[in-house]
């Protein structure tokens, strides 16, 4: 069933890209995945910006380094906070105090990520990633109605594989004729550190099988890995460095 009142949005011409992150469940490592790209992307050479449309969980502002900061406004617009690395970011959490709790109903949620659409004065971006909240509730639904995507990445984990969790992101993205550029699976395995082995803790991987099932591209599956949860606490993923994510990032720039 799909709810069909969707809000109409201002036309962003300057906006190239527009790439959704989504998940099934909270703390798969959707944020951490939008975050890698959006780095990724800026060293290559591209104009990036983030908006966090999770908005009673932001991450983005810290994963990003720039949660000291805050979002100006003249009154009639508002403007981004701009990374060292000149990444564009929108978050709740650069408007309120980040310790506050955002007590809202689904309609006003996504009424806030609309407006960081319609009234943020955005630069001329590449891709502008969406870093979405969990699950298929008010903010995606708004998201895949009003805005331009040019497709999500789905990430999840190994158990969310086995169950029907990503089968509802993704017939919610086909029914609503939204491209999925592909599925990540994060933290499918950890490497052995002293035999290079990969141990699957929660046990054979799925989602080759569920890729191929809905016949999409399986964009990577992502280690655990300590070094990046240390980094993404203090700010720093762009010291992030590994072979899996060269691999990752060439192949949703290549889609
Ligand atoms: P989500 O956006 O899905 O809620 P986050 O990206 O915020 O999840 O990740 C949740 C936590 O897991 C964070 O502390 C993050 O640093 C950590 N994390 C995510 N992916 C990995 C990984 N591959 N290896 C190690 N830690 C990870």
């Amino acid at each position: 069933m799909i709810q069909k009142d969707a809000p109409k949005v201002k036309e962003n011409k300057n906006i190239k890209n527009v790439i959704a992150v989504m998940s099934g469940k909270g703390g798969v490592g959707k944020s951490t995945v939008t975050t890698l790209l959006a780095k990724e992307l800026r060293k290559k050479g591209y104009a990036v910006g983030v908006l966090d449309a999770d908005i009673t969980g932001p991450s983005i502002p810290r994963l990003m380094g720039v949660s000291e900061q805050k979002m100006t406004t003249d009154g009639k617009n508002m403007y981004p906070v701009v990374t060292e690395d000149g990444i564009e970011i929108v978050s709740i959490n650069l408007m309120i105090d980040e310790n506050e709790p955002v007590v809202w109903r689904g309609p006003v949620i996504a009424g806030a990520v609309m407006q960081f659409w319609n009234e943020v004065v955005w630069s001329d971006l590449d891709y502008l990633l969406i870093d979405m909240p969990p699950g298929t509730g008010d903010v995606p639904l708004t998201v895949f109605q009003s805005l331009p995507l040019n497709g999500i990445i789905i990430v999840t984990s190994p158990q969310e594989l086995v169950g029907m969790i990503v089968s509802k992101a993704v017939n919610m993205a086909k029914k609503m004729d939204v491209d999925i550029i592909g599925i990540v699976e994060n933290m499918s395995y950890v490497k052995c550190p002293d035999c290079d082995k990969k141990i699957y803790m929660f046990g054979k991987s799925h989602s080759q099988e569920v890729a191929d099932r809905y016949q999409l591209p399986l964009l990577g599956q992502l280690p655990i890995d300590s070094e990046l949860t240390q980094l993404s606490d203090q700010g720093y993923v762009e010291n992030y460095h590994s072979d899996w994510f060269d691999e990752f990032s060439q192949k949703v720039k290549d889609i």
